[in-house]
Formats: C-alpha cells, sequence, structure tokens
C-alpha cells in the first residue's frame, strides 16, 4: 500500500494563450507527497510545513500575469502546472519527495502531472435521461436490481465527463453535444440494446475520443465510472461520508513534543471532521449485466465498515487507533486494509478527505490515478 498526502491550492492569474486574448483565470489544485509514514506522529509531512511550502511556491504565480512568470513558454495549463511541479519540488524536507501535482481551470480543464505520467484532462457536463435495464436479465431480475432506476418511464442526471488524453487538442470539441439533452437509452445508436449504465456511456465517450488513457463520467456527485481503453478494464468510484471526533496525540512523544508536532490538532478537547471516503474498485464487465462491479455489494460493505466509525471519537472507540495517531494518513490506511480484506482483487484506491483542504490516499503500490 502507497499513502499520498495532498494540500489543496488556489490562485488567481492572468494569461494569454496564443492565437487567444487575454483574460484570466481562477486555479486550484492538489499537490501530492509522497513518502515513509513517520511511525511516531502517523504523518507522512506536517500538514502545515507542507501548507507553507504551497503558499510559498505559489507566490510567483497568484495575482500575476503567467506570460510574465513564463517568459518564453505557453501558458497552457500543463505548462503551468509542470512549472509549479519544478518550483514545489525543490527543498521539500527528506525523505518524501512532490509525487503529483494536479491544476484545474476552475471547474473547466485541468492537468496532471506526476513522475509517472502527464496528461490534459478535457471536462465537460451534460444532462441526459436513461434508463438502467439489463436487457439479458428478466424484468424481475432488473427491478431487484435497480429498483426505481429501472422505472420504464427513465429518469436523468447531470453528468460531468473528464477525459484523460497526452493533449487536449486530440478530444473533439463538440463531444458533448452527441450526449446532451438526449435520451441515452432511446436516442444514441450505440448504446441501444446495452444497458445503458455509466460504464457504456464512458466507454463510449473513450471511443469517441480515441486517444484517451481514460474516461471519467460522473452521474451524480459521488459516483463515478471510469473506463481506460489500454486494458478495457473499469474502475467505479463510490463516495461515503461519516462523522467523527478526534485529537492528535503520540503516546510515544511527550506532551511538549506533541504540542509542537500537531499543534491545535492536540488540545485536549477533541475536535472531529465530517470525513468523505471514496472509495475506487476495478472490475471487468459482467456479460449479463454490462456493470463492472455490484454497487450494492459496494455500498453494504462500506456502511459496515465505515459505520463502525460514523458518530464516533475515533481515538476511544476504535480500537485499532488505541496506541496509533488517527492521522488522516492512519486513517486512510486503514480503511484500505478494511475495504481489501472484504473486496479482495478489487479494490485499487481509498480517498480520504479530512477536510476540503487535506486529502489522504491508500492506493495499491506506484498506482495512483491509473
Ligand atoms: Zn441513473
Ligand atoms: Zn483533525
Amino acid at each position: 500500500m502507497q499513502i499520498t498526502t495532498l494540500r489543496r491550492f488556489e490562485f488567481s492569474a492572468s494569461r494569454q494563450l496564443s492565437g487567444g486574448r487575454l483574460h484570466g483565470n481562477n486555479f486550484y489544485g492538489w499537490a501530492g507527497i509522497r513518502g515513509p509514514l513517520d511511525s511516531l506522529t502517523g504523518m507522512q509531512i506536517n500538514i502545515v510545513d507542507l501548507k507553507q511550502k504551497v503558499h510559498a511556491t505559489l507566490e510567483r504565480f497568484d495575482h500575476r500575469n503567467l506570460n510574465s512568470q513564463m517568459p518564453g513558454e505557453e501558458p497552457t495549463t500543463l505548462n503551468v502546472a509542470r512549472a509549479i511541479f519544478a518550483d514545489l519540488q525543490v527543498g521539500l524536507p527528506d525523505p518524501v519527495y512532490l509525487y503529483s501535482l494536479e491544476l484545474a481551470e476552475e471547474d473547466e480543464n485541468a492537468a496532471l502531472v506526476t513522475l509517472d505520467e502527464e496528461l490534459e484532462i478535457v471536462r465537460f457536463g451534460f444532462s441526459a435521461a436513461h434508463r438502467t435495464h439489463a436487457p439479458r436479465l428478466s424484468q424481475a431480475e432488473n427491478q431487484r436490481l435497480y429498483g426505481i432506476c429501472n422505472n420504464p418511464a427513465g429518469h436523468g442526471h447531470n453528468y460531468q465527463v473528464e477525459i484523460a488524453a497526452p493533449h487536449a487538442s486530440s478530444v473533439p470539441a463538440d463531444l458533448w453535444q452527441y450526449f446532451d439533452h438526449r435520451n441515452l437509452s432511446n436516442d444514441i445508436p450505440e448504446l441501444s440494446g446495452r444497458n445503458v449504465v455509466t460504464e457504456a456511456i464512458a466507454a463510449l465517450i473513450a471511443m469517441k475520443s480515441p486517444r484517451a488513457a481514460r474516461v471519467r463520467v460522473w452521474e451524480t456527485p459521488d459516483f463515478f465510472a471510469e473506463y481506460h481503453p489500454g486494458d478495457n478494464s473499469y474502475r467505479l468510484g463510490r463516495r461515503y461520508r461519516f462523522h467523527a471526533a478526534h485529537r492528535l496525540e503520540s503516546h510515544e512523544l511527550s506532551p511538549q513534543q506533541n504540542q509542537s508536532i500537531f499543534g491545535k490538532c492536540n488540545r485536549s478537547d477533541p475536535h472531529g471532521h465530517t470525513y468523505k471516503a471514496l472509495v475506487t474498485v476495478r472490475g471487468e464487465l459482467d456479460p449479463l449485466t454490462e456493470t463492472a462491479f455490484d454497487l450494492g455489494c459496494l455500498d453494504e460493505v462500506a456502511a459496515g465498515i465505515l459505520g463502525e466509525l460514523d458518530y464516533t471519537y475515533i481515538d476511544q472507540d476504535i480500537a485499532a487507533f488505541a496506541e496509533m495517531p488517527s492521522t488522516g494518513e492512519n486513517i486512510a490506511a486503514y480503511l484500505f486494509e478494511r475495504f481489501a480484506g472484504r473486496l479482495p482483487g478489487a479494490l485499487r484506491e481509498v480517498r480520504l478527505w479530512e477536510t476540503p483542504n487535506n486529502q489522504f490516499i491508500a492506493s495499491l503500490e506506484g498506482d495512483l490515478f491509473k
């Protein structure tokens, strides 16, 4: 298992891209740090130090003109992400290192730079109707599996699409129009006779965007299906939440050391968070249902594991944290082990938001984003 600590950042800048006009953008992103977990503190890097480091790095970009800051280079979002990556890499406390940088133009296009890959991410939305119905199953089985989603009248979603490709320009600019305000079960020839689940939509978008490395389609803010054309595999991600109190303290450290390392998180009064956990599994399409994983099963597993944490004081109520500080890193690792035990071979990662600004990902070794 591999832990990645991510810190959110944002800045605003102006820029002029070739052939375009001077304009401005609000950018936001995530800096991802890797390295060993300190067994005493349960942290990879002190998040306060990371926050300061990120803030200092952004000084050169925030409220500035990106063309002047990056002379001789076109300030595309990918190039800006590369520049921030290069700056942020320098001076991180050994042995942690910068692994990834995600940079988005607010809710529009984005870029991903990691030590393993660089991709541009085209994002768009569309609104469409569909009916969840597996033609190879009986009506009774469809009803049992899909309930009201199988209603013959159909229902609809505001879908959000993220296409990751080496070059954004390889994605057809009008792709969204093919899906927008359609009934996907009736109007799209390629989906005719299929169970029009999110997996099918992601694979069709990939077919229409042949250079895509992967296509993620969010059906709701808390559920996505992702298609990987390279190995014809799927990822499904479901986001859950739980509410828990905690405080950070290591029994191996003195009160003064705890105070200086954990700061306000070490106050004797516990604080707490609305944690969010995005659990991602991998699967191949089941020929009968045309889905890549049984979401009912995933929900059941999640209800069991996260239900144990919901409305608890983690450090006192959860045995695993009696001796181990309840840092985001440790909670993400704990959840990964628990989910892996219940979803053998399928679990890819658990992405935990402790606050909207701090994220911890427990994933298979070297596997992030893939
Ligand atoms: Zn639906
Ligand atoms: Zn906390």
